[in-house]
């Protein structure tokens, strides 16, 4: 898909959104949030549901929960507009209660849609209800600042997602904010093995039943008759090579 392409399928979404009556969030929203950003992006982040302030402006992340958000690109010299931002439901739960299941159910299929528009190499989960879309079965606790693949199901297939505790939960619980900064430090070597999954795809290792492992040298050199590795859980963190590879045309300001 082109550029132009990849914006037309998020437009339509977009307005599909802003008019959905699939489910009883519709009836006290004010305004839909689709989400926002650059379709060129390779990276998505991915809240749980729009807040007051969201309701009233129809854009996502923008109450204190989205001035944490931007406050936590900066760290890594990234903004909101070299990304994008879209949440696990488009409307706003009543008094900021979770969403019911059945609502997730409702809208996720506009989710599904942003993926196949966006292909994105790194989804960053905000939060458990982003969590629980692309790695089911996953607690926060535990792989915070961690990436694996993206559940098959999930609609992102090729991608590495990457968790995070909801900025919101840090503002509840001051000691969560060095965390969010933390992991969020391991935001952009994720990008980059995001990028080395999907290279070792094009080159064919997924096709011949290889699994994605950061931890194995590349497929050409790597022993393709292996049995499958286990699902990997890497601390992004810890990566030393995050200035091993090179691109000249670096959205995101890596190199
Ligand atoms: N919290 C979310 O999960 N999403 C938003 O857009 C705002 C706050």
């Amino acid at each position: 898909m082109t550029e132009a392409e990849r914006q037309a399928a998020l437009d339509a979404i977009g307005a599909e959104v802003a008019a959905c009556t699939r489910c009883r969030l519709h009836q006290t929203r004010t305004k839909a949030v689709p989400g926002e950003g650059t379709a060129a992006t390779e990276v998505l982040f991915v809240g749980e549901g729009p807040g007051f302030n969201e309701d009233r402006q129809g854009r996502p992340f923008v109450g204190q929960a989205g001035a944490l958000l931007s406050e936590l690109l900066g760290a890594v010299s990234w903004s909101r507009d070299e990304v994008f931002i879209t949440n696990v439901v488009k409307c706003r739960p009543p008094e900021n209660r979770d969403p019911e299941p059945d609502e997730i159910a409702a809208c996720a299929g506009f989710l599904t849609r942003q993926l196949a528009a966006l292909d994105p190499a790194l989804v960053v989960t905000l939060g458990r209800f982003s969590m629980a879309r692309f790695n089911p079965g996953a607690r926060i606790g535990q792989v915070h600042g961690t990436f694996r693949p993206a559940d098959p199901e999930s609609g992102a297939p090729e991608a590495l997602t990457y968790a995070m505790y909801h900025p919101a939960a840090a503002l509840h619980q001051g000691s969560l904010k060095a965390t969010l900064f933390r992991d969020m430090e391991g935001v952009p070597a994720a990008l980059l093995e995001a990028r080395k999954m999907r290279e070792s795809r094009i080159h064919g290792a997924s096709a011949r039943g290889q699994i994605y492992d950061p931890q194995q040298p590349p497929p050409e050199a790597a022993d393709l008759e292996s049995p499958a590795a286990p699902q990997p859980a890497i601390d992004a963190r810890e990566s030393t090579d995050v200035a091993a590879e090179s691109s000249p045309t670096d959205q995101l300001g890596l190199f």
